[in-house]
């Protein structure tokens, strides 16, 4: 009895861990929605260290991170996140002063699990 509880007890510990590391390069790619400053064009792309990242479809350097208004439904264009920090007005919305969000609808994402958008 107690031998098997061990035994248990271990395994999810040792799947957990495994899970945690080997999947992360692989599978789950750290992603987060980039703006273009030229076209406004929301896009998904793995996260890039450097700024402004290149939007793969004209090639220039004109990718920023982006926030998203929810007043607005726009994804806007925002500064480097160390810039946010010392400008704080950074993260609001340009047109409606709404405090910008990070976790808005995410444009091209899988678009089987759209909820709340009509
Ligand atoms: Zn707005």
């Amino acid at each position: 009895m107690t031998f098997h509880f061990r035994l248990l007890v271990i395994s999810i510990c040792v799947f957990v861990a495994g899970c945690g590391s080997s999947e992360t390069d692989s599978d789950v790619v750290n992603k987060m929605v980039y703006v273009d400053t030229e076209t406004m064009a929301a896009i998904v792309l793995p996260v890039y260290e450097s700024l402004p990242a290149t939007n793969s479809e004209t090639g220039e350097r004109t990718l920023m991170p982006g926030l998203y208004c929810p007043e607005c439904r726009t994804w806007y264009p925002v500064p480097a996140p160390d810039q946010i920090n010392r400008r704080p007005d950074a993260a609001l919305c340009p047109k409606t002063r709404t405090p910008l969000i990070a976790d808005g609808p995410w444009p091209d994402e899988d678009s089987e699990s759209t909820e709340g958008v009509p």
